[in-house]
């Protein structure tokens, strides 16, 4: 009678009932952003958007000068799409300190109030510099870290998606050009590139 305590079995079966809870916690996540996925581009006014610019954007190259030229025109609307859409890093408004060179999301930023642009202050150096300082004050930076696992699987999946409509593209190349883009590093960038040849065996 009595439990063995020398028995480790009990214990790791309720590990792996824990991990399997969480892992489908992770795909359930995954399945609404399959279902969800660029829905808001068959609204109003992302609709009309894309309606004039996708036949133009598959012929050019990503991340040429006509690309980019392209996505300049198309800013109203990637601006609405992107406020809509976590899968995009544009989503997330993050700022760069040219002091210390930290990022930070936008809910910890400090706001100095005193000056008539308001502009958004380090909250580290300031803590030393005071918050006038202007050589403390932030640019807008676009980057990943307001970003999940789960977001980064689903614009990895998009950059996948998104190099099939191009005649030229290359999911490889996507993630090389992407990397100066978002500013991630080697590390992310070859954890993308395993993530690839993982699901789609290549
Ligand atoms: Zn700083």
């Amino acid at each position: 009678m009595g439990e063995n305590r020398s028995d480790s079995t009990q214990e790791t079966l309720e590990h792996i009932r824990q991990v399997n809870k969480y892992l489908n916690n992770c795909a359930v996540q995954l399945i609404v952003r399959a279902v969800d996925h660029d829905n808001s581009k068959l609204l109003s006014p992302e609709k009309q958007g894309f309606d004039r610019f996708n036949y133009r954007l598959k012929d050019v190259t990503y991340g040429s000068e006509e690309y980019k030229g392209l996505l300049k025109e198309l800013k109203p609307v990637l601006d609405h799409h992107y406020s809509r859409n976590d899968h995009h890093p544009e989503h997330f408004k993050l700022w760069r300190c040219p002091l210390c060179k930290s990022i930070f999301n936008e809910k910890d930023v400090l706001i100095n109030n005193s000056v008539q642009e308001k502009p958004k202050v380090c909250p580290e150096c300031s803590k030393s510099l005071g918050i006038g300082v202007c050589e403390c004050w932030l640019s807008p930076y676009i980057g990943l870290k307001g970003m999940t696992l789960i977001n980064l699987l689903e614009m990895l999946m998009d950059w996948k998606a998104a190099t099939e409509r191009h005649n030229n593209g290359d999911i490889f190349k996507s993630i090389e050009i992407n990397q100066k883009r978002f500013n991630y590093s080697d590390e992310l960038k070859q954890i993308f590139i395993n993530t690839i040849k993982e699901i789609f065996e290549i």
